[in-house]
């Protein structure tokens, strides 16, 4: 478990809120219907995992995802913000990974039962430093990659979100009151798949071709 923030070290994780299916792309590829509305749900801080830690997989889960998403830390309370508002808020961003046991998720749909349990087990929440030198980032073009043994298995752009930062911002706020420690999976790009017992991921955060964060994770099966 990662007990504060590295880059932001003044900064203890507070509330881990995600968002499902915020590429058309990615939707298409699970067979599921593009929301009108962001799909939100949430992690226990229990699931952070930090640089070169190790994703472990249960036993009895047999279908492990790589979600790269990019990762919004959130650095000042927020009740109710607009969209003026919304960039004042953010602290930094990182890589991260919404690791999916996709095996469990099929279930759960199935039976209209909450996610948490394909989302939120130990380690399922690794996420990279933070770049804390964030104005003049563009939220609307950072390429989100992921590669697995050194291939390449995402490469999306923020661009393509169904709901931009800003918009998520405005919309959890309206909710929830956000706080400092807060982080948002913002939702993953096209191009999800397995990872297995033995296999290294590298998620990335480009800006203008500037890898600004970047986090390699291991993965071990429990037997
Ligand atoms: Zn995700």
């Amino acid at each position: 478990m990662v007990t504060n923030l590295v880059n932001l070290p003044h900064l203890k994780p507070a509330n881990i809120y995600c968002i499902g299916r915020n590429y058309a792309e990615h939707a298409l590829e699970l067979n599921n219907p593009i929301p009108d509305d962001p799909i939100i749900f949430s992690k226990p801080t229990s699931s952070l995992l930090a640089h070169n830690g190790t994703v472990m997989i249960p036993a009895g889960c047999n279908q492990v995802h790589h979600e790269a998403e990019l990762v919004v830390a959130i650095g000042k309370h927020g009740k109710d913000v607009t969209h003026e508002q919304a960039f004042e808020l953010i602290a930094g961003i990182a890589a991260g990974i919404d690791v999916t046991a996709r095996d469990i998720q099929s279930q759960l749909k199935s039976k209209s039962l909450p996610w948490l349990l394909a989302k939120g087990l130990d380690t399922f929440a690794p996420v990279g430093p933070f770049f804390t030198d964030i104005q003049h980032i563009d939220y609307t073009n950072l390429d989100v990659t992921i590669t697995v043994n050194g291939e390449q298995r995402q490469n999306g752009n923020t661009r393509l979100m169904l709901f931009p930062v800003s918009d998520l911002i405005v919309r959890l706020s309206a909710f929830f009151t956000l706080q400092p420690g807060d982080l948002i999976y913002t939702g993953t790009p096209a191009g999800v798949g397995p990872l297995l017992d033995g296999d290294t991921a590298t998620a990335s955060v480009i800006s203008n071709g500037e890898t600004v964060s970047k986090i390699t994770v291991n993965i071990r099966k429990k037997r």
